[in-house]
């Protein structure tokens, strides 16, 4: 079959061609359909220190997908051959507490596929069958591919309540936008999203009904005014990774203010802890999706208004996948998807 390895210990990705792999009992095989190009295949196709550390050389890439199930491990009852699916990428215990109590997200045992196992960017990827997740008729293979960065936007406008809140979202980025079009689903009044990218602060513009902000030339203080906001935001959500933008979200938040923290800051960070302390602020750090929660809510909310197909800006097939790279690392675009078929 054909896969995206990385092969060296250097700059790029590598189109090879590998054996199908072999499912074991509890495992499905799924036919990949699409792909998407996610923040992590920059990390690991660039090489940094990150990934050096993290990524063994010889791995296949990908872990935002949607495919058909085509093989069946012997002890799977519960799902189909033909079946259109995505799936959970984090592969979990099950020994730890969190797990045995069910807070399977919260599994310290947790491998990556596309980053510690095996990935999607292959024409078949194997996946326990615990991690698929089926696809209604109405999430479409392009809208599938990109639920795994869908669910980490889910995740993060989910983890406090939005209703009636004013919200500052630091990063225009394709997860930051796609909480943003969460954000206003669920009924948030104002959204402010921020970027130091023109580009990408265009694009949440013709997303999400929010208001773009771009920080290196307007100030969020006359934002506030304009919007007749009175005390500062209520809830922040970072999904920059850049200290500046967490700084300026703590500065922007009213007493007591939420805030969900997706974004990965470079090494140690310094925060100034007594803002934080002196306005009673709450931060609470996000990693992946609530399995299998954060999946039950976003194909509820798509299958009831939640448009996001925007953030989809480029498409590719599979044999141009250089290309795909080099847009998603111009910073020009959304989400690219690739075409396997
Ligand atoms: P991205 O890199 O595409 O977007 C980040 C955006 O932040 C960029 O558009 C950049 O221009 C903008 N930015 C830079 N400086 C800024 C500033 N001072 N103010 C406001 N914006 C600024 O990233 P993405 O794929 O959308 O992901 C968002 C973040 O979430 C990244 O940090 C990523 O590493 C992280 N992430 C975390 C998890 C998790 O499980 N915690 C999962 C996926 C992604
Ligand atoms: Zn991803």
């Amino acid at each position: 079959m054909k896969a995206l390895v990385k092969a060296k210990p250097e700059i790029g990705l590598w189109a090879e061609t590998r054996p199908v792999p072999e499912i074991g009992p509890d495992d499905v095989l799924i036919r990949i359909r699409k792909t998407g190009i996610c923040g992590t295949d920059i990390h690991i196709w660039n090489w940094d220190d990150w990934a050096a550390r993290t990524v063994p050389v010889g791995l296949i890439t990908g872990h935002e997908f949607a495919g058909e199930i085509v093989e069946l491990g012997r002890n799977v009852t519960d799902q189909a051959i033909g079946q259109r699916c995505s799936g959970e990428g984090h592969l979990i215990g099950r020994h730890s507490r969190q797990s045995r109590a069910g807070k399977f997200h919260l599994d310290p045992a947790t491998r990556g596929i596309g980053v510690n196992e095996n990935g999607a960017f292959a024409t078949y990827l194997k996946l326990p069958a615990f991690n698929v997740v089926p696809l209604p008729d109405s999430i479409d293979d392009e809208i599938g591919a990109i639920l795994d960065p869908l669910g980490n936007a889910v995740h993060t406008a989910l983890s406090f309540d939005l209703v009636g809140e004013d919200v500052l979202i630091t990063g225009a980025g394709p997860i930051g936008i796609m909480a943003a079009a969460v954000a206003r689903h669920v009924g948030a009044r104002h959204v402010v999203i921020t970027d130091v990218n023109p580009a990408r602060l265009e694009l949440a513009g013709q997303v999400a009904d929010v208001v773009p902000v771009n920080v290196a030339t307007e100030d969020l203080k006359a934002v506030q005014s304009r919007l007749k906001m009175t005390q500062g935001f209520d809830v922040g959500m970072e999904m920059s990774g850049n200290q500046a933008a967490l700084d300026q979200m703590v500065e922007q938040l009213v007493m007591g203010g939420r805030i969900a923290m997706l974004g990965i800051p470079p090494g140690k960070s310094p925060v100034d802890w007594s803002r934080i302390v002196f306005k009673a602020i709450t931060i609470k750090g996000v990693y992946g999706r609530e399995i299998f929660e954060t999946w039950y809510k976003m194909i509820a909310m798509l299958e009831n208004g939640l448009d996001i197909r925007r953030v989809i800006t480029h498409r590719f097939k599979v044999a141009d996948f250089a290309e795909g790279f080099e847009v998603m690392r111009s910073g020009l675009s959304g989400k690219v998807v690739l075409d396997w078929e």
